[in-house]
């Protein structure tokens, strides 16, 4: 089998927020290091796009707001809560180089990071799906993929990282032991709308339903349906549009007159749901980083949050290379997620009413400050931001 003749110092699989992310910071530490992607460049994925905080500052810290900016991405300067009729505006804290939050299209993102990779050093290849592991005994030395052309192809590392989504073929090859599932999972629709018109995140809740609106580039707005499993059997499977303009007719009258009035950009995509999980997340060769390892229910938006903080405390790990640092990074992990974890399956049970979804985004605005205390107090010094 031809080998790409090189040994790298981590392979890493996916190229999206976290493998290119870490992918990134690895390279900028002078780590050899080989992208993949089975997919391609600059490509949309299933996913609402909204950041928090912690994303944000991740990506001022790395010097890639500039980037976001040039790119038309509209700063968001507040989000507001709509609980029935009452409505909580939160305005964004200026301050550690966030001034406003962002919600890119993933076509957006992704390259963003993939570029910086490149920029930094990291070999990139999309196109080419791995679909096994070298091993000498327990541990992974190595991966196997098949390249754009059809070729097999072997790359050795030290590590191979899997950032290859909830589906995780690095996860399954290294038998990466599940730690803990959620116990609900939701359905989520949504679409992208021009004349919609809104500022900010909007975040709508009744009993039963949730439904938002978050404006991203090229003046679009994301506008999302996220339900239990019920009623996505009962009103949006079979039925997309139909059931997604139903819902958020119940769920906001008033959002819903705006998106009436807009212009829709594209068809409904829908999300059947998935449980959260965590898996373990390394292992001897190998690691993982992003869905990969852990997953929660999207209807928090936290995600790609998760996934940036991850990148970092995972190559934190990979240059201090030891057994212990790989342990610290899933215990940094596992106790800066469980809260938001608790409290995302708490909202995706549906079992609340108004009072108890407001304590449960207490909860998780609290988890998010501590997330971000994380970050400033083990982060390493701003890079100077690139245009
Ligand atoms: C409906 C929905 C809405 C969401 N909304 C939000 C939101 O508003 N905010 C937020 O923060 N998060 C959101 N999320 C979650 C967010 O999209 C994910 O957490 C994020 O995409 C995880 O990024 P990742 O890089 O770990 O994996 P992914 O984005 O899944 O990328 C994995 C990559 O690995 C590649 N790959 C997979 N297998 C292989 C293989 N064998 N060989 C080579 N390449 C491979 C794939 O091609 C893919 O490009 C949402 C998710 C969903 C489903």
């Amino acid at each position: 089998m031809p080998s790409s003749g090189r040994h790298y110092d981590a392979v890493i699989v996916g190229a999206r927020c976290a493998g290119a992310a870490t992918a990134m910071l690895l390279a900028r530490k002078g780590l050899r290091v080989l992208l993949l992607d089975r997919g391609t460049y600059g490509s949309e994925t299933l996913s609402t796009h909204a950041l928090m905080r912690g994303a944000v500052l991740q990506l001022a810290r790395w010097g890639l707001v500039p980037r976001l900016l040039a790119a038309g991405t509209p700063p968001i300067r507040s989000t507001s809560f709509h609980y029935g009729a009452d409505e909580l505006r939160i305005a964004v804290k200026p301050g550690d180089g966030v001034d406003a939050l962002f919600a890119p299209r993933r076509s957006v993102l992704d390259a963003i990071l993939v570029d910086a990779a490149v920029e930094a050093g990291a070999e990139l290849r999309h196109g080419e799906t791995v679909l096994g592991l070298v091993q000498e005994g327990a541990r992974v030395t190595g991966a196997i993929s098949l390249d754009a052309q059809g070729r097999r192809r072997e790359s050795s590392a030290d590590l191979v990282i899997g950032a290859d989504g909830v589906g995780s073929t690095v996860a399954r090859l290294a038998g990466a032991p599940m730690l803990r599932e959620a116990r609900h999972a939701t359905a989520t629709a949504f679409g992208y709308w021009s004349g919609v018109g809104t500022e900010g995140y909007h975040w709508h809740y009744v009993p039963g339903a949730g439904v938002g609106a978050i404006p991203t580039n090229a003046g679009l707005h994301c506008v999302f349906v996220s339900v239990p499993p019920e009623t996505y059997r009962t009103t949006l499977r079979g039925a997309p549009m139909a059931g997604f303009e139903a819902l958020l007719r119940a769920v906001s009258p008033a959002l819903a007159e705006r998106v009436g009035h807009g212009s829709r950009a594209g068809a409904i995509s829908v999300f059947a749901g998935r449980r959260g999980f965590f898996r373990r997340p390394a292992g001897p060769g190998w690691a993982l980083v992003g869905d990969a390892g852990y997953f929660k229910d999207p209807l928090t938006a936290h995600g790609i949050t998760d996934a940036l903080r991850d990148a970092e405390l995972l190559a934190d790990a990979v240059t201090a290379g030891t057994e212990a640092a790989f342990a610290a990074y899933g215990a940094a992990r596992d106790a800066l997620s469980m809260p938001l974890f608790e409290a995302t399956d708490a909202i995706a049970s549906f079992e609340w009413d108004l009072a108890t979804l407001q304590d449960l985004h207490k909860a998780l605005n609290q988890a998010m400050k501590q997330e971000v205390a994380h970050m400033l107090a083990g982060g390493g010094a701003p890079v100077q931001e690139a245009a």
